[in-house]
C-alpha cells in the first residue's frame, strides 16, 4: 500500500477533470479524493504502488479534451487506510487561481442531444457541458462558479441540478448547465427593437435570412451579422449598410461537407475548423458553388468557420452557407451589450436575434490559416484566450500595453503570459474605452498587480499614453524588437537570433518610422544592423491609405520631371494635386521618412495600377500577392548599400522597364520573389557578420504567405527560423513581445 498526493496545475477547472479523476480512480482502485483549490487540482490517492503509477501516466494521457496540465507533481504521503474515492468541495478559496478556460465550440455529446427529439435538450440554444461551452465570456470574477458567471440569474431546475450535482455526470459542476425550463432563451425582435411573437426565434430566423433578410444574432462573444451568402442583395445590402467596401465576409457553413464543396481542406485544416476552438480559417476557394459576388471580391480565399454555438447548429441547415461578420460598422468594437447592440446595429440589421444571458467579456472569432501545415494566427481571440502562453522562467509581473491597431494587451505572472483577446483599434473611442476597462478585468481574473508597464516607443500611441497614465516603473521596447521578442518569447529563446521584423509602420529610435528592419536581438536588447532604405511617405499617414503617393514619388525619383511619359495604370490615373504633393516631399514638409517594407509592397502595387487607394489595411499589398498567384518569379535587381540598407529602387525600376511586355501577374511575382531573395541574402550577410545561425521572422509583412514561403523555404536550408504560432505576426502579438523584453531589463 502506498498514498500519493498529485497536484495538477493547469486550466484544470470547468472542464470535466474531478469526473475525470473520479473515474480513473475506480478504474484503478483506488481511495483517496479529488478537489479543485486556488492551484488547480489536488489529488490524494492510495493503493497498490503499481496501481498508482499507472493512475498518474493516465492522468497525462487520458486527460479531457479541453484541460491542459502545465505541471504535474507527485509526492509520497503516509497511508490513511480510507475505503472509497470522492470528489471534496473546494476550500474556501485564500488566492485566486490562475487560469480560466476559453470558450469551448459545442462538443459531439451536446450537439447529439440538440438534434435528438427524445433528448430534453433538443432544440436547446444555451446547451453546454464541462466539455464544451462559454467560459471565458461569461465569467465575472474568480473562482469560477456559477454565482461569479452571467449564469446566475438563471437558478437550476431540479433536473439540471441533479446533473451537476452528480460527480459521474457530463455535467457535474458544469457552471452554465441550463435547459429549456429553467436556462435562457432568444427573441426574435425587428429593427426597432420591437419584439415579434408567437412563432419559434429560431425557425423564424432561419425563414428570414433564406429569404435574404439581415440579422444580427447574439452569439457567444458578441453580435454577429448574418445574411445568406447566396443572396446578391443581402450581401450588397449589409455591405452598403456595414460602410465596408471591399473587404471579406467571414463565412459559416452547415457542415464540413458544405465547406468542402466551397473551398479545399486540408485533413490539418478540417481538424481545426472541427476543434473545440473553431476559428475562422483561410481557404482556398474552389469557385464551384455560386456565392454572391460580394463576399470576398477578387479574392481567392475564404474565410470559413463551422457552427460552434448551439445556435448555429439549430439556426443553419446543412447546405447554408451564411455571412458570419462581426457586429459592427467599419472600425468600430463588435457589439456584444444588448442595447448597443440594438443602437448601434439599427441601421444594419432587419432584425435582431436575441438572448437574455448577458456577455460579460466581448469575444471576437479567432482567425487562422495555416503555414507548413502548422495553425498561423491572424487573430488569437475566441477558443484561444485567455489561456496562458508559457514562457519557460518567471520574472516580474508585467502589463504590456501592446499596440495601436489590432490591439492586445499581456499581463504575466510567473511563467505565464496572459494576452488578452482581441481588442481592436484603439483610435476608436468605444475601443479606447473597453481597453481600460479589460486590463482591469484581466488583473482581478489573475490576481495580476503589475510591477512593470511595457509600452510602444510611439508618443501617441493611445496604449502608450494610457501607459504614461500609471505610476509605475516604465519600459519602452521598440516596435519591432517587440515583434522578434514576440517569437523569442514563444519559443522561450534565449541566444540571440536575426530578427527579421517586415512590417506595416513602427516607431524608430531615431524618431523615423520604421518597418523593413534586421536586428540582432534577444529580449534584453537590440541592435539594428540593417533595414530597407529610407523612403519619403509623401503626406504622411494619408499615404499608407493611398499607395499612388509613395509609388508617384518613386517614379519621380526613377524617371525624373517627365515620368508620366512611362505612360502606366499609375501615371494615367494621378489625382489633382499630386504635383504639389510631390513639391512638399522634395522641400521635406510632411513628409516622414520610412524603411517600411509594408509600403513597399503597396508602392509595387501601384505601380503595376493594382491598387491605387486600400479600402481596407493591406489591400494594396494583399491584392499584389493574390496577382502573384502563388508563383515563384524571377529575381529583379536589387542593391545592398554601404550603410547595409536595401535599396528596392533597381526592382521598381526593373518592374516599369517591362511593365508593357511582362503581365502584371509575373511582375507581382517577380516582385515577391526579389524581396525574399533580398531577404536571404542580406541574412546571409549578417550571419557571417555576427556568427548567429538562428532566425526569427515577425511583423505583418509576414502574413502574405506568397513572402513567407519563399523566406521560409530559402532560410530553412541554412539556418534555424522561428516564427509566431501562438500570436499573430501582425500588431496583436506586440504585446507579448514587449512583456517579454520587460520581464528581462526588470530582473536587472
Ligand atoms: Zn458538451
Ligand atoms: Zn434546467
Ligand atoms: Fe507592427
Amino acid at each position: 500500500m502506498k498514498r500519493a498526493g498529485i497536484r495538477v496545475a493547469g486550466i484544470v477547472q470547468g472542464v470535466g477533470f474531478r469526473p475525470f479523476v473520479y473515474r480513473l480512480a475506480q478504474q484503478y482502485k483506488l481511495n483517496g479524493f479529488v478537489l479543485n483549490d486556488e492551484k488547480g487540482v489536488w489529488i490524494e490517492v492510495e493503493g497498490e504502488a503499481v496501481a498508482i503509477t499507472s493512475f498518474v501516466t493516465a492522468l497525462s494521457t487520458e486527460k479531457p479534451a479541453m484541460s491542459m496540465i502545465a505541471d504535474l507533481q507527485r509526492t509520497s504521503l503516509p497511508v490513511q487506510g480510507e475505503d472509497t474515492f470522492v470528489i471534496k468541495p473546494s476550500p474556501a478559496a485564500t488566492q485566486r487561481f490562475a487560469f480560466i478556460s476559453p470558450d469551448i465550440a459545442t462538443c459531439s455529446d451536446c450537439q447529439h442531444e440538440l438534434q435528438n427529439s427524445a433528448d430534453r435538450r433538443f432544440g436547446y440554444a444555451f446547451t453546454n457541458c464541462t466539455n464544451c461551452g462559454p467560459r471565458y465570456s461569461i465569467i465575472k470574477d474568480v473562482p469560477y462558479d456559477r454565482p461569479q458567471t452571467t449564469m446566475e440569474p438563471f437558478g437550476m431546475c431540479a433536473d439540471c441540478q441533479e446533473e451537476y450535482d452528480i460527480p459521474t455526470d457530463r455535467r457535474f459542476h458544469a457552471q452554465p448547465n441550463a435547459c429549456a425550463i429553467c436556462g435562457p432563451y432568444y427573441r426574435l425582435l425587428d429593427s426597432k427593437g420591437k419584439e415579434i411573437l408567437g412563432a419559434d426565434p429560431l425557425k423564424a430566423a432561419h425563414e428570414l435570412i433564406k429569404n435574404g433578410a439581415v440579422f444580427a444574432v447574439k452569439g457567444i462573444g458578441g453580435y454577429h451579422l448574418v445574411c445568406d451568402a447566396k443572396s446578391e442583395t443581402a450581401v450588397a445590402t449589409l455591405r452598403l449598410r456595414k460602410v465596408r467596401e471591399d473587404k471579406p465576409f467571414a463565412l459559416m457553413c452547415g457542415s464540413l461537407a458544405r465547406v468542402e464543396e466551397l473551398c479545399f481542406a486540408s485533413t490539418k485544416e478540417k481538424e481545426l475548423l472541427m476543434g473545440a476552438v473553431a476559428p475562422i480559417v483561410l481557404l482556398k476557394k474552389k469557385n464551384t458553388v455560386d456565392l454572391a459576388q460580394a463576399v470576398a471580391p477578387g479574392n481567392p480565399y475564404l474565410g470559413v468557420m463551422l457552427p460552434y454555438a448551439p445556435v448555429h447548429y439549430l439556426l443553419l441547415e446543412e447546405d447554408d452557407i451564411w455571412v458570419m461578420t462581426s457586429g459592427n460598422t467599419s472600425e468600430e468594437p463588435i457589439a456584444y451589450k444588448d442595447e448597443d447592440a440594438l443602437h448601434r446595429l439599427a441601421g444594419i440589421a432587419d432584425y435582431f436575434l436575441i438572448h437574455n444571458r448577458e456577455i460579460y467579456c466581448r469575444v471576437d472569432d479567432s482567425v487562422v490559416r495555416l503555414f507548413q501545415e502548422e495553425p498561423y494566427l491572424l487573430r488569437r481571440s475566441r477558443g484561444l484566450a485567455p489561456a496562458p502562453i508559457h514562457l519557460g522562467g518567471t520574472g516580474p509581473m508585467v502589463l504590456a500595453c501592446g499596440g495601436e491597431a489590432k490591439n492586445t494587451f499581456c499581463l504575466t505572472k510567473g511563467d505565464a503570459a496572459f494576452v488578452s483577446a482581441h481588442i481592436g483599434d484603439l483610435a476608436n473611442r468605444e475601443t479606447m474605452d473597453s481597453y481600460a476597462e479589460a486590463i482591469e478585468h484581466y488583473g482581478r481574473l489573475f490576481d495580476i498587480k503589475p510591477e512593470l508597464v511595457a509600452f510602444d516607443l510611439h508618443p501617441e500611441y493611445l496604449s502608450t499614453k494610457y501607459a504614461d497614465g500609471l505610476k509605475l516603473p516604465k519600459i519602452g521596447v521598440q516596435h519591432h524588437h517587440a515583434h522578434i521578442a514576440s517569437v523569442l518569447a514563444e519559443h522561450h529563446e534565449r541566444e540571440q537570433v536575426i530578427g527579421v521584423a517586415f512590417d506595416g509602420t513602427g516607431y524608430g529610435e531615431d524618431g523615423q518610422l520604421w518597418g523593413g528592419e534586421f536586428l540582432l536581438a534577444d529580449c534584453q536588447g537590440y541592435q539594428r544592423l540593417a533595414h530597407c532604405l529610407y523612403l519619403p511617405l509623401p503626406g504622411g499617414e494619408k499615404a499608407v491609405r493611398q499607395p499612388w503617393r509613395q509609388a508617384t514619388w518613386v517614379m519621380q525619383e526613377l524617371y525624373g520631371k517627365n515620368f508620366r511619359e512611362k505612360q502606366t495604370a499609375l501615371t494615367e490615373s494621378l489625382p489633382n494635386g499630386w504635383e504639389l504633393l510631390l513639391q512638399a516631399t522634395a522641400n521635406g514638409l510632411n513628409a516622414p521618412l520610412t524603411s517600411s517594407a509594408g509600403r513597399l509592397f503597396d508602392t509595387a502595387a501601384a505601380l503595376l495600377g493594382i491598387r491605387l487607394y486600400n479600402h481596407y489595411e493591406g489591400q494594396a499589398a494583399i491584392e499584389l500577392e493574390l496577382a502573384a498567384g502563388g508563383v515563384v518569379g524571377r529575381v529583379l535587381p536589387y542593391e545592398i548599400t554601404a550603410g547595409n540598407e536595401l535599396d528596392f529602387r533597381p526592382t521598381f525600376a526593373a518592374m516599369i522597364e517591362n511593365i508593357h511586355k511582362v503581365s502584371r501577374a509575373e511582375l507581382a511575382a517577380d516582385f515577391h520573389t526579389t524581396m525574399a531573395a533580398a531577404i536571404h541574402e542580406m541574412v546571409r550577410r549578417l550571419s557571417r557578420l555576427t556568427g548567429v545561425h538562428k532566425v526569427a521572422l515577425s511583423g505583418g509583412v509576414f502574413q502574405n504567405m506568397t513572402l513567407l514561403r519563399q523566406v521560409y523555404g530559402g532560410l530553412e536550408k541554412e539556418f534555424t527560423v522561428l516564427l509566431n504560432r501562438q500570436v499573430p505576426p501582425n500588431d496583436g502579438g506586440l504585446a507579448l513581445g514587449q512583456a517579454a523584453v520587460a520581464r528581462e531589463r526588470g530582473r536587472l
